[in-house]
């Protein structure tokens, strides 16, 4: 079936692959999910799959007239996102094999933990994929289990269930996964995301990096990651702070497993509190990390999260000596890259302190996004050098 969009300027007819309800003009919805995408003049602009449910009707697969055997088309991508990561996978065993629409699949998120995949789909057409898409992430070598995180919000508005699933294989949980020299038992049933936050494997090498000789503060630290690379680089030593007991345990325990346990110490706060009754004369800290959660998930609420990066920016600066580091970082995607730099830096100026953006960082290789959707890009770190 086609779909026909509304006369005017859209998104899709620029190579984005996302077409809202409201831009299409149709009286009944396709059966089949696979449908022509049509311009205002009948033209064929490509093809994609429709989902009854969302507020995103079609995310396009193909541009032009190319035909579309959709079970060959998902294999053949699955097996070409994971070729893309083959020569991560020494260095990482905790890492992102497909990336959704930056793959080419749209609304299909796989991690591998060692043994274990973790899918996560957030697009109705794509869950109707998913025993085939099953079948072919059984074939990869060393995998025991395929199990779904079903419990996304997103899902709510695509009438997906909510539950958790084994699709394949055995359950092995907790595994351990290796990450840049850094072992990590994680928790892919209770843990948070799909268990480990894989997207700041690159950041916390950043961070490493810079870390020797450094007395560091970890905030939003959850399983320790940022931490324990800081001790790996040569830390003196860390303080973790988050709000989730559970998640600081696990902090511990990885940092055992690590040899770092005399080194990492744990607070469980609320980071906001726990920033505001710490005394700037009595800081030990050189290098301080915020790694918060996502102060917005909607526009409408940014100007709230601007004054909690503000808030938590002009705490952790106050606490720095010159030639100290912040490490800050932002993954809401209604709060964009230029956005965040002025926040820090006003933060900065009401902290009546001066620092130097040495590196603008982003997400690691296996979290590419795609060019022409913004929304795929949401993970900002910003590392600063105090001046005074
Ligand atoms: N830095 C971590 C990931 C951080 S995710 C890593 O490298 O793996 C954000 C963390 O912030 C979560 O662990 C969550 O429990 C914690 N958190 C959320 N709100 C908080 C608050 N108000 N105070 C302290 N921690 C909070």
């Amino acid at each position: 079936m086609a779909l026909r969009l509304k006369p005017g300027r859209h998104r899709v007819l620029e190579g984005c692959p996302w077409i809202f309800r409201g831009e299409l003009l149709y009286h009944e919805p396709p059966a089949d999910p696979l449908v022509d995408v049509l311009d205002a003049d009948g033209r064929m602009v490509g093809r994609g799959l429709y989902s009854p449910t969302s507020a995103i009707a079609v995310r396009m697969l193909t541009f032009g007239r190319e035909t579309v055997d959709l079970d060959g088309l998902v294999l053949r991508r699955i097996e070409s996102a994971v070729a893309a990561r083959v020569g991560l996978s020494s260095a990482r065993t905790g890492l992102r094999l497909v990336n959704a629409e930056a793959d080419g699949l749209p609304g299909l998120v796989v991690d591998r933990y060692g043994p274990m995949l973790v899918v996560e789909v957030s697009f109705h057409p794509m869950a109707a994929m998913l025993p085939k898409v099953v079948d072919a992430l059984g074939q990869l070598p060393g995998v025991r289990g395929v199990f779904e995180r079903g419990n996304l919000s997103v899902r709510r508005h695509e009438a997906l269930p909510l539950e958790d699933r084994l699709l394949w294989g055995e359950l092995v949980n907790p595994v351990t996964v290796e990450e840049y020299g850094i072992s990590y038992e994680v928790d892919l049933v209770g843990g948070q995301k799909t268990g480990h936050y894989l997207d700041q494997a690159e950041n916390r090498v950043a961070v490493a990096s810079y870390a020797a000789g450094r007395t560091v503060l970890d905030v939003f630290a959850h399983t320790g990651g940022f931490g324990l690379h800081a001790l790996r680089g040569g830390a003196r030593w860390v303080t973790a702070v988050d709000s989730e007991s559970g998640a600081l345990d696990r902090a511990q325990a990885n940092a055992l497993r690590n040899g770092f346990q005399d080194r990492l110490r744990v607070e469980v706060a609320n980071a906001f509190d726990w920033l505001r009754k710490t005394s700037r004369d009595a800081s030990p800290y050189d290098l301080v990390v915020l790694d918060p959660p996502a102060f917005t998930k909607s526009r409408a609420a940014v100007k709230g999260a601007l004054r909690g990066y503000k808030e938590i920016n002009l705490r952790a600066a106050r606490l720095l000596p010159p030639g100290g580091l912040l490490v800050t970082c932002s993954c809401s995607y209604h709060v964009d890259l230029e956005t965040f730099i002025a926040v820090v830096g006003s933060a900065l100026h009401d902290a009546h302190r001066t620092a130097r953006l040495i590196e603008v960082r982003g997400q690691p290789v296996d979290h590419g996004s795609h060019p022409l959707l913004p929304e795929s890009r949401y993970l900002k770190c910003l590392i600063f050098e105090m001046t005074t």
